[in-house]
């Protein structure tokens, strides 16, 4: 499986293509929200990015079939993790740290904005 470094429910900015993020005139990013990742595949499913007619087929006889609205996968090497603090998509670096649980060591891993530093 690939390590992915993006997680559903994330914040990012895209970086490429038609639905790149630019500052708007008050110069705010434009951000959105991961509502899938498949790590197999190498993609993401980013909320309202990359919108694809789905033709449903009906399910029952004498019922018609229809198109629906949904989010078509992206590459997830064209999202970048959010980061508040430098209000841009930022690449991120792993901490890694152990804690102590119920006397066994877990291994736990923080994202950190590569710029700043910032626990994302
Ligand atoms: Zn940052």
């Amino acid at each position: 499986m690939a390590k992915m470094h993006i997680k559903t429910g994330d914040t990012v900015v895209l970086l490429t293509g038609k639905y790149e993020d630019k500052k708007d005139e008050n110069g705010k990013i434009k951000t959105h929200k991961v509502i899938a990742v498949s790590p197999e595949e190498g993609k993401v499913l980013v909320e309202g990015v990359n919108i694809i007619h789905k033709h449903v087929k009906p399910r029952r006889q004498g019922e018609s079939g229809g198109i629906v609205d949904a989010e078509g996968a992206i590459y997830a090497s064209k999202v970048a993790l959010y980061c508040p603090k430098c209000d841009k998509g930022v690449r991120t670096k792993a901490e890694v740290s152990y804690v102590e649980k119920d006397g066994k060591k877990k291994r736990v891993v923080t994202r950190l904005c590569a710029k700043c530093g910032a626990k994302l």
